[in-house]
């Protein structure tokens, strides 16, 4: 299947095209539709098999048929800062000429540049947990008006202990909202971690 015959905008076809992307992948044929739908998504996919477009461009496309506004309208969450650094950068290259903001937030570095960052009108950000927990505490950040929620490679999250940090994010989130978790394994912790924050959820297994 070519990207061209998947439900995406004009400009976002023309950013693929710029990066040689062709076919879409095996992820991003079943992740796709599923989440322009606006379903919550349980996907078990490897590093290199395309995940990062899978969840960015429906984000993007759903993104891009509102209002302009100054809010946060999707949380991208990682297990890492380098993870974070390599998920924005698609991020902007699939986001180019959309007008969104993308703001990068992570641990070991100077909170207040974040914050200001945070303050001028973001809508996508891609953070780690406990950095964005530290913004949220603060005050320097709002979800209220969050749509779209990814947790990226959640067996690594939780594997390097961001059990509390998740929970506690959670309960600044509103309930109705999409959430997609990628992982690269599935097993029965996952689950029993994620099931009570997604809704109805579609498993795709690549
Ligand atoms: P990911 O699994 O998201 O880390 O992607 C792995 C690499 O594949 C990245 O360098 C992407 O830019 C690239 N990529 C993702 N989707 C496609 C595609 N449909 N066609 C060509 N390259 C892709």
């Amino acid at each position: 299947m070519t990207f061209n015959q998947l439900p995406l905008n004009p400009n976002l076809l023309k950013n693929l095209s710029a990066l040689g992307y062709q076919q879409a992948s095996e992820i991003q044929q079943q992740a796709i539709p599923l989440a322009l739908a606006g379903h919550d998504l349980m996907a078990c996919a490897q590093t290199g098999t395309g995940k990062t477009a899978a969840f960015c461009l429906p984000i993007l496309q759903a993104l891009s048929q509102q209002k302009r506004t100054h809010h946060i309208q999707a949380l991208i969450i990682t297990p890492t800062r380098e993870l974070a650094q390599q998920v924005h950068q698609n991020l902007e290259n699939y986001a180019k000429g959309c007008e969104f903001n993308c703001a990068l937030v992570y641990g070991g570095v100077s909170i207040e540049k974040q914050q200001l960052a945070l303050k001028q009108a973001c809508n996508i950000v891609v953070a780690t947990p406990g950095r964005i927990l530290d913004h949220l505490k603060r005050g320097s950040c709002d979800l209220k008006h969050l749509q779209h929620l990814v947790l990226d490679e959640a067996d690594r999250m939780l594997d390097l202990g961001f059990k509390d940090e998740l929970r506690a994010l959670f309960k600044y989130l509103p309930q109705l909202r999409q959430t997609m978790l990628f992982s690269a394994t599935l097993d029965e912790s996952i689950y029993r971690f994620a099931k009570p924050w997604l809704n109805q959820a579609k498993q795709l297994d690549i």
